[in-house]
C-alpha cells in the first residue's frame, strides 16, 4: 500500500480522502490556504503544510507548492480530489516528473479526454455511442459547414473543444445564424481557453443527465458500476443526483456500462472516471469523460457497497482491482442533496460563521461534510458544504429518508439551500423520476413569476 498521500485539496473530498486512506493505514499531510487552517481534514491528518494564500491562484492551484509539500513530507503520492487541479495534464505530468504518484490517469489520458474533439474521436473508435456531428473540428469552408448543419439538422449546437464549465457552446436554430455563430464561438474559446477550435452537435432539445462510473486498473481490468442521474441542474451546475437512474433498465445500463468499460481498455485508463452521457428517448450520447472522481461518487458507493476511493488508492499502488464486473450489484436507491452555503432564492454566496450545527442520522443516512458549530465557511471557494446522501431499498423510502434528514439538519449563522432540496424532495414530477435536464430551471422560472 501506499506509505503517505499528500491531499491536494480541501473540504468534504479533502475529508473523505482522509478516512479512506486511514481505513487503508495510509498516512496523511494536509495542504491548505491560510483561511484553511481550522477545516476538519486539518484538524485530522497526520501532517499539515500552509500552501499559500487564500486565493485558490496562490494555493491549490500552485503546482510548485504542491510537489514541494510531497517533498518536504516525504509523501510518496498525490491525490487530487475534483475540481482544482484534478484534470490539469500539466499537474499531472509535474507530479510523475518529479518522483510521485498522481492518483489518476496518466497525463496522456487527461490530455485526450481533456480535448473534446479528440475524445469523441477515441469514443467512437471504441463503440461508445456519441451525438451525432461534424466528427472532427469545423474548418473554415463556409459551404462545408453549412452542409455538415443540414446532414445533422437544425437545431444544432456549436461547441468548444477546449471548452468546460458549461462556457463556450452556443445553440444554432437555423441556416442563417450558422456562419456568424461558428465564427463567434471559436473567438471566444480561443480567447477563454486558449484554443480556437470548435465541433458540432445536433442540439438535443430535452435530455437527461446520465452518467456511467468506471474502474480502471491499467493492468488489463476494468469495470462499470451502473449509472446515475443528474439532471437535477441550475446552470450546469448539479443539484440532486441519484443512483441508479430511474428507468433504465439491467440491459440498458450493460449495454452501456460494457461499452464504457471497454473503451477504458482500449484508451488504456487507470483510476476511477465518470462517462458522460445524454439520454433522449431511449438513447445515450457520450459528451464528456470525467478524468477524476466525481462530487457525487456517494450514491454509486451507496447502491454497490464499494468505496470509490479506496479503489483510487488501491489502483494507484498498483494493486489490480478488488471486484470483477460480475461482482458488481446494484442494491437499492440512493440520493444525494448538495448542500450549499447561498441564499436558497437568490443563489448569492452565503459564507460565515456557524453558530449551530446539528447533522441528521437515522437508518440510510449518510452526511460527508467538513462543517461543525463554529467552523467559518471562507468566502474564497465553492459554496458547498456538505453532501446528504440517503439510501433505502427502493426510490420512495430514500426520499422519504431525505425529507426527514433535510428537517433534521440544522445548519446556523448562515444560509442553506436545505428550502430549495426541500421543494425539490416535495415535488410530484422529481418522484415520479425522469426529469430533464431543463426542469428544476423552468420550476424556478416559474415560481419568481
Ligand atoms: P462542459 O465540459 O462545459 O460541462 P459538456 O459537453 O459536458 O460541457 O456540456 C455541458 C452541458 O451543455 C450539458 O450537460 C448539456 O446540458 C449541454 N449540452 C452539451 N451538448 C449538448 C447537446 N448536443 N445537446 C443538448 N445539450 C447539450
Amino acid at each position: 500500500m501506499l506509505d503517505k498521500v499528500v491531499i491536494a485539496n480541501r473540504g468534504e473530498i479533502a475529508l473523505r480522502i482522509l478516512r479512506a486512506c486511514r481505513e487503508l493505514g495510509i498516512k496523511t499531510v494536509a495542504v491548505h490556504s491560510t483561511a484553511d487552517r481550522d477545516l476538519k481534514h486539518v484538524l485530522l491528518a497526520d501532517e499539515t503544510i500552509c500552501i499559500g494564500k487564500a486565493p485558490a491562484t496562490e494555493s491549490y492551484l500552485n503546482i510548485p507548492a504542491l510537489i514541494s509539500a510531497a517533498e518536504v513530507s516525504d509523501a510518496v503520492a498525490i491525490h487530487p480530489g475534483y475540481g482544482f487541479l484534478a484534470e490539469n495534464a500539466d499537474f499531472a505530468e509535474q507530479v510523475e516528473k518529479s518522483g510521485y504518484i498522481f492518483i489518476g490517469p496518466s497525463p496522456e489520458v487527461i490530455r485526450l479526454m481533456g480535448d473534446k474533439v479528440s475524445a469523441i474521436t477515441a469514443m467512437k473508435k471504441a463503440g461508445v455511442p456519441c451525438v451525432p456531428g461534424s466528427d472532427g473540428p469545423l474548418g473554415d469552408d463556409p459551404k462545408a459547414n453549412t452542409q455538415i448543419a443540414k446532414r445533422i439538422g437544425y437545431p444544432v449546437i456549436i461547441k468548444a473543444s477546449g471548452g468546460g464549465g458549461g462556457r463556450g457552446m452556443r445553440v444554432v436554430r437555423s441556416e442563417s445564424e450558422l456562419l456568424k455563430s461558428i465564427e463567434l464561438t471559436q473567438a471566444e474559446a480561443g480567447a477563454a481557453f486558449g484554443n480556437p477550435m470548435v465541433y458540432m452537435e445536433k442540439f438535443l432539445e430535452n435530455p437527461r443527465h446520465i452518467e456511467v462510473q468506471v474502474l480502471a486498473d491499467g493492468q488489463g481490468n476494468a469495470i462499470h458500476l451502473a449509472e446515475r442521474d443528474c439532471s437535477m441542474q441550475r446552470r450546469h451546475q448539479k443539484v440532486v443526483e441519484e443512483a441508479p437512474a430511474p428507468g433504465i433498465t439491467e440491459e440498458m445500463r450493460k449495454f452501456i456500462g460494457e461499452r464504457c468499460a471497454r473503451a477504458c481498455i482500449d484508451i488504456n485508463y487507470r483510476g476511477a472516471g465518470t462517462f458522460e452521457f445524454l439520454y433522449e428517448n431511449g438513447e445515450f450520447y457520450f459528451i464528456e469523460m470525467n478524468t477524476r472522481i466525481q462530487v457525487e461518487h456517494p450514491v454509486t458507493e451507496m447502491v454497490t457497497g464499494v468505496d470509490l476511493i479506496k479503489e483510487q488508492l488501491r489502483i494507484a499502488a498498483g494493486q489490480p482491482l478488488s471486484i470483477t464486473q460480475e461482482q458488481v450489484q446494484v442494491r437499492g436507491h440512493a440520493i444525494e442533496c448538495r448542500i450549499n452555503a447561498e441564499d436558497p432564492d437568490t443563489f448569492i454566496p452565503s459564507p460565515g460563521n456557524i453558530d449551530r450545527f446539528h447533522p441528521p442520522g437515522g437508518m440510510g443516512i449518510r452526511w460527508d461534510s467538513h462543517i461543525y458549530a463554529g467552523y467559518k465557511v471562507p468566502p474564497h471557494y465553492d459554496s458547498m458544504i456538505g453532501k446528504l446522501i440517503t439510501f433505502g431499498e427502493n426510490r420512495d423510502i430514500a426520499i422519504a429518508r431525505m425529507k426527514n434528514a433535510l428537517r433534521e439538519l440544522v445548519v446556523g449563522g448562515i444560509k442553506t439551500n436545505v428550502p430549495l432540496q426541500q421543494r425539490i424532495m416535495a415535488d410530484e414530477n422529481f418522484q415520479n423520476g425522469g426529469t430533464n435536464i431543463h426542469y428544476l430551471e423552468k420550476k424556478l422560472d416559474a415560481s419568481s413569476k
